[in-house]
């Protein structure tokens, strides 16, 4: 199968839409999301009407799950508790029962997907190789995807190297074009987010994945962030989040 991923939308539509352009010049079988398809943003209902149009997956993440109420807001940054509240004012019905619908996992196709990690699919960051090790000893499947931090990355670990006190997994952030020969190995992988990128590239990211050369390219495509940040300054949400789309921070 021909896979588009996306992760961590954040209810920016000029960024989706960018990014869905891109995906219909080319021909895949399916599209994918990670989750946090709302917060931070200020197009919540668009976007989540837009991916449940078009995704034939979707993941819920921490962010939507705090909007659906379903989730402590104590531990989020002030602006982004601040989203979630301003989200939750505005969302439509249809945009929280699409999102009531989602799960944090999907463990049901040959690539396992999860918002956060294999060991906490709502809250971890996998960041780290000795940290990435472990959560790929615990993922059943051999390649999972994950979203969460907002950075493009991926993690490795030889075939052997699946049994608890092996080595470190290899890894890096993937810019624009790292190519993934996913044929042998056992991988964690990011594709970045498409409406907030949080790795200092400030273009939409996601991912190509195909399951039957098993190879994935990142990918990344410019978008009108001013589109996306005049209409963060036309709500009641913090400025700053529109200020941090120009630096991908
Ligand atoms: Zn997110």
């Amino acid at each position: 199968m021909r896979l588009a991923i996306l992760s961590d939308i954040h209810a920016n539509l000029a960024a989706l839409e960018a990014v869905l352009a891109e995906i219909d010049g080319d021909e895949f079988d399916e599209i994918w999301c990670l989750g946090d398809v709302v917060g931070y943003g200020a197009e919540p209902d668009a976007c989540a009407q837009l991916v449940s149009e078009r995704a034939s997956l979707c993941l819920v993440g921490n962010h939507d799950l705090a909007v659906l109420g379903a989730l402590d807001i104590s531990s989020f940054s002030p602006a982004a508790a601040e989203a979630v509240r301003w989200t939750r004012e505005v969302a439509t019905p249809e945009t929280l029962e699409f999102l009531e619908r989602l799960e944090p996992a999907d463990i049901s196709h040959e690539v396992a997907l999860y918002h956060a990690s294999p060991r906490d699919p709502v809250w971890e960051y996998v960041l780290w190789p000795d940290q990435a090790a472990e959560c790929i000893r615990m993922q059943d499947a051999r390649v999972s995807l994950v979203g969460h931090s907002h950075v493009a990355l991926f993690f490795a670990l030889p075939e052997d190297g699946a049994s608890a006190g092996g080595p470190e997994a290899r890894g890096a952030q993937a810019g624009a074009g790292t190519r993934l020969e996913l044929d042998r190995g056992r991988w964690l992988i990011n594709p970045g987010s498409v409406g907030q990128p949080r790795d200092g590239d400030p273009r939409a990211a996601w991912l190509e994945l195909d399951t039957d050369a098993w190879a994935a390219t990142y990918r990344r495509v410019e978008y009108e962030i001013d589109r996306a940040a005049e209409a963060i300054a036309a709500t009641d949400l913090p400025e700053h989040l529109a200020r941090r789309l120009y630096v991908g921070q």
